[in-house]
């Protein structure tokens, strides 16, 4: 049973070949007229059963309609088969209001219509509007006319309300099955919303490699920093850091060990930095560290421990062990000179570092 289920789903939900049109109204659509097939069947053989033959060869001709509009949504041509349910239903409809008047409350799929045509991917909203409101007016006109219909159907009491409650429960589950579409539908379109932002943001934001925010988000980080700063007068210090001879690893072991290398070493100061700043890739294998509430000599200690911790760090490459070590220029934030000159203050404290022998962190030119 769960695999008949599971097989007539996938039949259902099949992709549709239409390039114009979207899987969701080929399914709903053949939903639609599944569920019309089994409506008009039995309106079909209840009108045959009471004897009202013309109404029971229109049931007939709408089951017709239903399924030729069924096969087009697997034929490539969805719109077609809208164009004819959506017809369909109308036609339908006011042929059953038009014979038995307006109490067994078959207008009521007209308003299903609408909910069809606006389910359609189109930017059209002109046309849904314009037939919207002629299908609103034919009805009006249909329903003020149908008492002067010359072929008016009476059914008795008792068959008058079954077709009411038989149409209430059709209506309402369709009504619920669109509802349900629909929610999906939405559901779907915004979490797809969502995860192309997060991903636009993450591709904006980070460094692919190393998982670091980038210099850009550290940009505008620095400029929060500063504004705190500004409101509270919370101290930072930043640093930035220089892989010593990383060309060599590059042009001993090749470029992938490399990106390796460099990726575990950002990994290290990224988890050294937890609840210590932010850190983020600077440039190639240079990087930008922020440390929160502390002063130079504060943020200096900190980093002379990150820098042994990273020369400890080890790399076996085939029958090489290879080690990397990191020199660190590190300045205050100074609100008088401002955000550029304590980057440039601590570059030139990293460069000084490099010029004296690698490996060390310089806090004072
Ligand atoms: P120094 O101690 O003076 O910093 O020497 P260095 O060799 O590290 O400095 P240099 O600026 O001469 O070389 C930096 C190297 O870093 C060159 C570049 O190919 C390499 N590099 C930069 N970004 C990446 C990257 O993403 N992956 C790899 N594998 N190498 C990178
Ligand atoms: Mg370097
Ligand atoms: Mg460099």
């Amino acid at each position: 049973m769960r695999d008949l289920i599971k097989k007539i789903t996938e039949f259902i939900e099949a992709d549709v070949k239409d390039p114009g049109e979207t899987k969701d109204l080929a399914v709903l659509l053949r939903i639609v007229t599944l569920f019309g097939i089994i409506y008009y069947f039995c309106h079909a053989v209840f009108f045959a059963y009471l004897g009202h033959f013309v109404l029971a060869f229109i049931s007939v001709g709408a089951i017709g309609l239903a399924c030729s509009a069924f096969i087009l949504t697997y034929e490539n041509n969805t719109n077609l088969a809208l164009l004819i349910t959506t017809v369909g239903i109308l036609l339908i409809s006011l042929a059953y209001t038009l014979n038995l008047g307006n109490a067994p409350s078959y207008h009521t799929a007209i308003y299903l219509n609408i909910l069809i045509i606006y389910y359609k991917k189109t930017e059209r909203m002109r046309l849904k509007m314009f037939l919207t409101v002629g299908m609103i007016l034919i009805l009006i006109a249909v329903s003020c006319l149908c008492d002067l219909w010359p072929y008016r159907v009476e059914l008795d009491e008792f068959w008058s309300r079954f077709i009411l409650m038989f149409n209430i429960c059709a209506h309402g589950s369709f009504m619920l099955g669109f509802s349900y579409s629909y929610g999906n539908k939405f559901n779907r379109s915004e979490e797809k919303l969502r995860r192309i932002n997060d991903n636009l943001e993450r591709l904006a934001n980070y460094d692919p490699l190393t998982s670091l925010v980038n210099r850009r988000r550290m940009t505008d980080i620095l400029a929060e920093k500063v504004y705190t700063f500004n409101r509270t007068g919370e101290r930072f210090t930043i640093a930035i850091g220089d892989i010593d001879h990383f060309k060599n690893v590059n042009d001993t072991y090749g470029h992938d060990t490399g990106d390796y290398v460099l990726s575990k070493v950002a990994e290290t100061m990224r988890k050294y930095m937890r609840y210590k700043g932010t850190i983020a890739r600077w440039g190639g294998e240079e990087f930008l560290l922020i440390f929160d509430n502390q002063d130079l000599e504060g943020a200096a200690l900190l980093l002379e421990t990150l820098r042994k911790d990273i020369e400890k760090l080890h790399f076996d490459y085939k029958e090489h062990r290879i080690n990397v070590s990191m020199t660190f220029g590190v300045e205050e934030y100074n609100s008088r000179t401002g955000i550029d000159s304590t980057i440039i203050r601590a570059d030139r404290k990293l460069y000084k570092g490099k010029e004296s022998g690698r490996n060390k962190v310089v806090s004072h030119l």
